[in-house]
């Protein structure tokens, strides 16, 4: 398999070569060349699922053998048998609970996976990178938790000094691994990211240190994803609806991306929070940035959803051209419009899209709790919230719920009265002594701590 860029200008790339990029060179995403579809039959396990299904995007560079190692090593740590369990939650409705994985968001599905294709990509050609992030919560931790223990990669992750949940910088702070460290940076989620943007423009510092990335735009992590829409469209058989909590379009790609291989879905609903780029952009067929709200739902607070960019480059007939002079147009104009026929041939027949308020999101955890006696967390609510408004008669809608509810305790509380508790392996979380150091927004501190802790 080979690998093209949105943007038409980058090399093509093989698998291990696109999984250690990243971004393309012409600052464009990597998409396969072509898509395979799903075999005809599926082995039972989600782990030996996962080993089928991806292998057709990583063949030449792993075999059968390595990509089954892999997966069973990425899996074998959740805490439930069936990795991504389905549970009823109404009649004709049923969440993918995709939270079971060392840090309680969906983000452990792929990075578990990634975590590991890195260190196996890496110590086969006696490499060692350097991966920089900036999280705003789930992203960092999942990461971490991919990689702790990696002998070929060390991690650094920016945080908004006081602006992440206590569980969520425990997970981070808490990791005691040589490899992993984390930076609690005194600004916003966006002085983070643009710190990490500044390393990566530093030629000479990216160059020195192997710098490296594991954001949602990693092809890795969109291909490992695809395996649970799979999972879910077999185990209940027969045409399924999803309704993907979204952010930055990466879930919900990969469900476009297992519809495309054949699974059996029917439609794909995009749940936003009051960040609404998506939905806006579906009843209007403009997409249109507008500034980030504070939310319930801080993971899917986003200005613009990068992953729909691979969505828009098939829309484009996979020019590369087009899209580059398209997304030009964005960042200049800060709006992007589809023709009526691209949107009657890639929009309309398979996507809806609703949101969510705060308030909708608080009344919707709560009559779950009150119906069905489950707490879920308030970015699945916002999920739930929108498939109920979206189901079709006689054809069963999943929603993924994508934290536990022990993520988002004070929202939880909020709406329910109860607090969700921690699941055992991190009952003691809250005593565990942290490891972390503060650092100024300032980019000549933050490159001096990363070349101090490169190893
Ligand atoms: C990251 C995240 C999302 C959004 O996922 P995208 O792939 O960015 O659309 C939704 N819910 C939770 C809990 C997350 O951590």
């Amino acid at each position: 398999m080979r690998y093209v860029s949105t943007r038409g200008t980058a090399p093509e790339l093989g698998f291990a070569d696109v999984v250690l990029a990243g971004l393309a060179t012409d600052g464009g995403l990597y998409v396969p060349s072509h898509w395979p579809s799903l075999p005809a039959s599926l082995p039972d396990g989600y782990a030996a699922l996962a080993a089928e299904v991806l292998m057709p995007y990583v063949g030449g560079d792993f075999t059968r053998e390595q990509m089954s190692a892999l997966c069973d090593g990425a899996y074998s740590g959740f805490r439930h048998p069936g990795v991504v369990p389905l549970v009823g939650l109404e009649p004709g409705h049923q969440l993918m609970e995709l939270f079971h994985g060392p840090t309680l968001a969906f983000k452990d599905v792929a990075l578990q996976l990634l975590g590991r294709l890195f260190d196996s990509i890496l110590t086969a050609r006696s490499e060692r990178v350097m991966i920089v992030g900036a999280t705003s919560g789930d992203t960092g931790s999942a990461a971490i938790d991919g990689v702790k223990g990696c002998d070929n990669v060390d991690i650094v992750i920016l945080y908004p000094h006081g602006r992440v949940s206590e569980v969520q910088r425990r997970q981070m702070t808490t990791v005691d691994s040589p490899n992993v460290h984390t930076v609690a940076v005194d600004g916003t989620f966006d002085d983070c990211q643009d710190l990490v943007k500044a390393m990566f423009n530093d030629a000479p510092f990216r160059e020195r240190h192997n710098l490296s990335a594991v954001n949602s735009i990693n092809w890795a992590r969109v291909m490992a994803q695809v395996v649970y829409y799979v999972e879910a469209a077999r185990r209940i058989g027969g045409e399924i609806d999803v309704t993907v909590p979204t952010g930055n379009f990466g879930n919900v790609l990969s469900g476009w991306i297992a519809r495309r291989m054949g699974a059996k879905i029917g439609r794909l609903v995009v749940a936003s929070n009051d960040n609404d780029i998506l939905t806006r952009f579906f009843e209007t067929h403009e997409m249109r940035a507008t500034g980030v709200q504070p939310t319930l739902s801080p993971s899917m607070d986003i200005q613009v959803s990068s992953n729909f960019e691979r969505l828009l480059f098939e829309m484009n007939g996979r020019d590369g051209a087009v899209t580059r002079e398209q997304l030009g147009r964005f960042r200049d104009k800060g709006s992007l419009l589809v023709e009526a026929d691209q949107y009657d041939e890639w929009i309309a027949p398979v996507f809806r899209a609703s949101r969510a308020s705060d308030h909708d999101t608080l009344v919707t955890i709560r009559s779950v709790h009150e119906t069905a006696g489950m707490l879920i967390d308030p970015h699945t609510a916002v999920g739930v919230k929108v498939a109920r408004e979206n189901m079709r008669e006689g054809i069963p809608m999943v929603t993924m719920a994508t934290a536990h509810p022990a993520k988002f305790p004070d929202a939880v509380e909020r709406a329910t009265g109860v607090r969700p508790g921690l699941p055992d392996h991190l009952a003691d979380l809250m005593g565990r002594p942290e490891r972390t150091v503060m650092l100024p927004n300032d980019l000549p501190a933050v490159e001096q701590f990363v070349a101090s802790v490169a190893r």
